[in-house]
């Protein structure tokens, strides 16, 4: 069983993973919890490329199919094998982030960003993806009080990219119904994390 946990910055989507883990484990299952970009070595190189600061002559579709390639070597090297084993893999973001923002925040075209992460998943979707939601302006004011969050290059982007991701996942919402569940994450966190719980009894097949 495959879960994703997405969202803009600052949406606590650490924290709902920490709930969503001891939840998975409390039922029994083993399980596997690993984040993207990155996840295993090469796909970190990866992402310390991809989100560097210096790096701001980057072209978008260039960062697209760099998330895509960072996505594939995690997901062969560390995700398939895992849920072959018959584990609950948690992954911090997926395809969902490349829709939102490189599809839609960048304006490639949600479709496109589609079509080249198709090539890179070939058929390994996620069972059921958490989509953690907050207004920008509230989550960008939780990480600036966040002093161990590391500096990247989306620190960069201004208020209307940081709009545009969220309409993204909210149309990503609209358009797969079953697959993605999203949570008020404006809420106090004690209410987001017994929101996590509902949802996942209802879910996970066990
Ligand atoms: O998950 P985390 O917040 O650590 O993500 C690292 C950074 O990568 C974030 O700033 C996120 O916005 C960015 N990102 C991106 N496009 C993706 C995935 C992540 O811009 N497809
Ligand atoms: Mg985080």
């Amino acid at each position: 069983f495959f879960i994703t946990v997405e969202g803009g910055e600052g949406a606590g989507k650490t924290s709902a993973i920490d709930a969503i883990l001891e939840q998975v484990k409390a039922r029994g299952y083993d399980v596997l919890s690993t984040r993207e970009p990155g996840g295993i070595p090469i796909a970190e190189q990866i992402r310390s490329v991809v989100l560097d600061r210096n790096n701001t002559a980057m072209d978008p579709r260039t960062e697209a199919l760099l998330y895509a390639a960072a996505r594939r070597q995690h997901l062969a090297e560390k995700v398939i094998p895992a849920l072959e084993a018959g584990k609950v893999v948690v992954c911090d973001r997926f395809i969902d982030s490349s829709l939102a923002y490189q599809g839609y925040a960048r304006e490639l075209g949600m479709d496109e960003v589609f079509a080249i992460n198709r090539f890179a998943i070939g058929g390994w979707m996620p069972d059921l993806t958490v989509f953690m939601d907050v207004r920008p302006e509230i989550g960008l004011a939780r990480i600036r009080v966040d002093q161990g969050r590391e500096v990247n290059r989306l620190d960069l982007e201004s208020m209307t990219f940081h709009n545009k991701v969220r309409e993204g996942y909210l149309q990503i919402l609209r358009q797969f119904p079953e697959r993605v569940v999203r949570v008020d994450a404006e809420r106090e966190l004690d209410k987001v994390l017994e929101d996590i719980g509902q949802m996942l009894s209802q879910k996970l097949p066990r």
